[in-house]
């Protein structure tokens, strides 16, 4: 009898999850591949739901359902992966099911980071990670009274530019002195800040809160001042926490989420890990991290989903992120870290930003507002460490595509 073929399953299925499921296939992998997750939806994109959006939010799929039948990709959906037997190579569904497996990807995400302050269990008190929540998130849009942002984040602040399109009056409580300081640095993140605050956005920084009040729904926030904001809906954006637990059951390695190789792999043999879970080194900032950035845990599933097919695959591209706030997108190539020197490029103008950071003599990171084409002619010289001159990163004069020729005829 010829032997069963070859089983992948993947846990998993959003950016990460769905990525690899097909890089194994474009990579060769004719075995058998399952792609398992929790959610009823068929695999959605989950920026758009905290993006203005005008209606009823609607799961946007990766792809199509005809795309996974012609791949051979099996869905398994609504159901959780309980358990992976290490010894066995044994993969268990909370229905029961036990599914045999010859590797294992998994690609579980993160999960929002709860409250732990009295009244979390209010009420209009949410957060925003699935499309459950966005849904949940709308109605409360359509909803008068005031809204308040528990964390003056990415998400905090794109729901914020949201809810001020929708009249709704927006107050953002943050821990630190500059919401986006330590992703943008503050000369970006001051102009960001900037720009909520002409729309009517009030910011509480450096505060925290310390209770939830109300009888049944949330009617107040206490901060730690002292200080009651009248909240008819709260939402929370304080941070994600990596859903490693199958990793650390099966004895791989965990720090914050899940040790991986440049190829995916854990500690465990059977099993690999991808996107906003792993944890892995990043030529970018050279530190293990994990990157929580669609276009990242997209590639990096892609090239772990390639590895597993035995086409050895680093995702070397430069992370890469966009936010949405009012009608302006903001978009990041590289990783800035607290000492690289910021070059400002002057001619973006008062309410635009093209910023650059330069470390030993290479461009790191490039942020702007809406500056899509010459963060694009930035790419490059990021990831080619390419050597450049601040004086001519900040000439407007300059055309950042002759500063990539140039080095590039140089190397
Ligand atoms: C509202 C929102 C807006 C965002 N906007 C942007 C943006 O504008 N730009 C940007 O770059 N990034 C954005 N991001 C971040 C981006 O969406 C994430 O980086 C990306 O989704 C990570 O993909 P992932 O596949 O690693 O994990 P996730 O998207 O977290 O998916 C993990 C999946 O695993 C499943 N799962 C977990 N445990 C199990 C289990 N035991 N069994 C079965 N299934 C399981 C979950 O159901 C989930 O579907 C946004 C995120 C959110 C929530």
């Amino acid at each position: 009898m010829a032997p069963a073929p070859p089983h992948h399953v993947v846990v998993g299925g959003s950016a990460a999850g769905v990525a690899a499921a097909f890089g194994l296939r474009e990579h060769g992998f004719t075995g058998r591949v399952t792609l398992v997750d929790a959610g009823t939806d068929l695999p959605y994109e989950r920026p758009p739901l905290s993006k203005p959006s005008g209606g009823h939010p609607a799961p946007r799929p990766i792809m199509p359902s005809s795309a996974y039948r012609e791949q051979g990709i099996e869905l398994r959906l609504g159901v959780a992966v309980r358990d992976l037997d290490t010894g066995t190579r044994t993969v268990t569904l909370d229905d029961g099911d036990r599914i045999a497996a010859d590797a294992v990807l998994l690609a579980t995400g993160v999960s929002p980071r709860r409250l732990d302050i009295p009244g979390r269990g209010l009420d209009n008190v949410l957060v925003l990670r699935d499309i459950d929540d966005a849904r949940a998130w709308a109605a409360r849009l359509a909803a008068a009274g005031p809204v308040v942002l528990l964390g003056g984040g990415f998400i905090g602040l794109e729901a914020a530019a949201v809810a001020r399109r929708r009249g709704l009056p927006v107050t953002v409580v943050e821990a630190t002195a500059l919401p986006l300081g330590a992703a943008l640095g503050p000369e970006l993140a001051r102009l960001v800040v900037q720009q909520h605050v002409a729309h009517g956005v009030r910011f509480h920084t450096g505060r925290h809160a310390t209770a939830l009040h109300g009888a049944g729904a949330v009617e107040q926030v206490e901060l730690d001042d002292g200080t009651r904001l009248p909240a008819a809906t709260v939402l929370v954006g304080c941070g994600v926490v990596p859903n490693d637990a199958l990793a650390r059951r099966a004895g791989a390695d965990t720090g914050d989420g899940i040790r991986v190789d440049g190829h995916g792999r854990t500690s465990v043999p059977w099993v690999w890990a991808a996107g906003d879970v792993a944890a892995y080194f990043s030529p970018y900032t050279g530190r293990v991290q994990r990157i929580e950035h669609w276009d990242v845990a997209s590639r990096h599933g892609r090239a772990v989903g390639a590895s597993m097919a035995g086409v050895h695959t680093v995702s070397a591209e430069a992370p890469y992120f966009w936010s949405d706030q009012y009608d302006r997108r903001l978009q990041m190539f590289g990783r800035a870290r607290p000492g690289d020197r910021m070059v400002l490029r002057p001619d973006a103008g008062p309410e635009h930003f093209l910023g650059f950071w330069v470390r030993d003599g290479c461009l790191v990171a490039a942020a702007g507002l809406d500056a899509a084409r010459q963060l694009r002619a930035a790419k490059p010289l990021i990831e080619r460490r390419i050597p450049v001159d601040p004086a001519a990163l900040a000439d407007p004069s300059v055309d950042l595509r002759s500063l990539v020729r140039a080095g590039t005829a140089a190397a």
